[in-house]
């Protein structure tokens, strides 16, 4: 049985001040502001888990021949704490993102956090922190867990023995300011984000690095995110560069299914959940980009929606690829993307009964 850690609290002799505060959650952005503390965790092969603490927000200091700065034995995740209408602050989820971070530190040869352990982790930053939760509705406070590598040496040959766990939290405006407007998407058929017995399915920073340059030849023309298609045919749907996606025919919503490329993402999980809650037939299956166009042109294929943290539910509006492109439906948000969104948030904020136990209150 892992002896429980108890964390060392120092606080903060140099926080901001209420009205220093304020200003920010006025106009907060995304990942551009960060709260006044954060959690580290060191772990020591042999050893374990230890010096467990809540300290001052502020930078690190590592040997430039830190491990993870040249081999990016890294993994993070991503989750909200939100202020329900009655007041409280509650997380959605926590356990489900501890089982993904540990899914991840499998795959990247890194030391497991006790789920209990993180999820208390976030609880102590949270109500340390917990005047940076925005009240403005749809506003979040987003907390971030990652790991790193912090092994001093070039050797290659071995993963790290030591290895550092930290939370921090910034506050997060809605996503999209201005209503829910559909995104426009662009099929990246030059690039692979994943290919089989890779790391598709951990939330690794060399994903997100590898992608950054499909990311940028979607904008390039003209999409707001990139698709990723199979790393075999470059033919089947697989997720975008930060969400889930979904297809909806009627009354049957179709998702693909978790083979290992894509990142088993939580909202995913949960809208599967909610659309059978429905009366909806929520299927995992596999859609080539010929059956994504050609249902849309038959009008069979009615709503196209990605989903994930950040952005809950949002529509997709335009596809385009190197030698095609056309519109999802009329090209505004579809009736079941908005209600399955309403639905997902209104259990987040509180106004919706949560009857499958997903509100962690802090
Ligand atoms: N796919 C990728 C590549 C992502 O980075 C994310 C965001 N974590 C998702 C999907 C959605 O996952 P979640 O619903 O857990 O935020």
């Amino acid at each position: 049985t892992a002896h429980k850690l108890s964390f060392d609290v120092q606080l903060s002799d140099h926080a901001r001040t209420a009205a220093e505060r304020e200003r920010v959650l006025a106009n907060p952005g995304f990942g551009q502001h960060f709260t006044d503390h954060m959690i580290s965790i060191d772990y020591t092969e042999g050893v374990g888990w230890h010096d467990a603490r809540l300290m001052p927000y502020g930078p690190l200091t590592l040997d430039p021949a830190t491990s993870v700065l040249h081999y990016a034995q890294e993994l993070f995740e991503g989750l909200k704490a939100y202020r329900q209408v009655n007041g409280s602050i509650v997380c959605f989820r926590p356990y489900a993102n501890a089982a993904r971070f540990n899914t991840s530190a499998r795959r990247m040869a890194m030391p497991e956090l006790p789920e209990e352990t993180f999820v208390e982790s976030l609880e102590l930053l949270v109500q340390t922190d917990r005047e940076w939760v925005p009240t403005t509705e749809g506003h979040s406070l987003y907390l971030r867990p990652f790991m790193i590598a912090t092994q001093v040496g070039l050797g290659v040959n071995y993963p790290s023995r030591t290895y550092k766990y930290m939370v921090i939290a910034s506050p997060a405006a809605s996503y999209f300011a201005g209503g829910v407007k559909p995104v426009s998407v662009w099929l990246s058929t030059e690039y692979t984000r994943a290919a089989p017995g890779g790391t598709g399915f951990a939330k690794c920073g060399g994903n997100y690095a590898a992608a950054f340059v499909a990311q940028r030849q979607a904008v390039e023309n003209g999409c707001d995110q990139v698709v990723w298609l199979d790393a075999h045919e470059h033919r089947y749907v697989e997720e975008m560069g930060g969400m889930n996606l979904f297809f909806v025919y009627g009354d049957r919503l179709l998702t693909p299914a978790l083979t290992g490329t894509l990142l088993p993402g939580i909202t995913r999980d949960s809208l599967l959940a909610l659309a059978r809650d429905m009366g909806l037939r929520a299927e995992e299956g596999r859609i080539s980009i010929e059956e994504w166009q050609a249902g849309c042109e038959s009008g069979e294929l009615t709503e196209v929606f990605a989903c994930g943290t950040a952005a809950v539910v949002t529509p997709v509006g335009s596809v385009k690829g190197a030698d095609r492109s056309w519109t999802v439906g009329d090209g505004t948000p579809g009736p079941l993307t908005l209600k399955l969104r309403e639905e997902l948030i209104g259990i987040q904020y509180g106004s919706r009964p949560d009857t499958h136990g997903w509100i962690h209150k802090i």
